[in-house]
């Protein structure tokens, strides 16, 4: 593992530690997952598109960096006392230097629905990993609906979708474009959403 380069964090307000009480508290599966997204996107002031989940993460006062990783390593979120003393924050969530931008932007709004569901507040250290070939359990496909909704709500998408699909070509590109994430989430957006293309 290489040095991790990370952007400067600030502290949190307590309102967004509220909203996302409420949210741990309101029991999400990975059916009804979106309707946390878009609660916590209604909450946050860094919601226009392509929402800046960076902003957002440091809002709830985690240190969001980069870093030199495996191939098949996406990134990973750690909680714990040396780690929130080295980086004055709650947490860091690191991601792999060599995706790209939409990758990117994808394992941190991931790495976040850990935090919100998976992470104990009563317990002070928490870790967790994001791999490419990671098995399917219902704890990742919750994380992973819960960063395409949050990254692509659907209101937004499907007018977004309306709207390029009257004049461009490629419907996937521009929209990649638009919600800044990776071509393939987006064609699975598309399908979840019973979009053609
Ligand atoms: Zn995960």
């Amino acid at each position: 593992m290489g040095r991790i380069i990370y952007i400067k964090n600030w502290r949190s307000n307590s309102y967004m530690e509220e909203v996302l009480n409420e949210l741990r508290n309101e029991n999400y599966s990975s059916k009804d997952v979106y309707k946390a997204a878009d609660k916590l996107l209604r909450s946050t002031k860094y919601n226009t598109i392509p929402v800046d989940i960076v902003k957002l993460l440091q809002e709830l006062d985690f240190t969001v960096g980069t870093q030199i990783l495996d191939d098949d390593f996406c990134g990973y979120i750690a909680i714990d006392k040396s780690t929130s003393e080295r980086f004055n924050s709650k947490g860091i969530i690191a991601v792999n230097k060599n995706d790209n931008i939409g990758h990117k932007r994808f394992t941190i709004a991931h790495e976040l629905a850990h935090y919100i569901f998976d992470y104990n507040p009563k317990n002070e250290s928490y870790y967790n990993t994001y791999k490419t070939n990671d098995v399917q359990t219902e704890e990742e496909i919750r994380a992973n609906k819960f960063a395409a909704n949050l990254l692509m709500p659907s209101n937004e998408f499907i007018d977004e979708y309306n709207s390029v699909r009257e004049c461009d070509t490629n419907i996937v590109a521009s929209l990649a474009e638009k919600f800044k994430v990776s071509a393939k989430a987006i064609t699975k957006r598309m399908e979840e959403l019973n979009l053609a293309y």
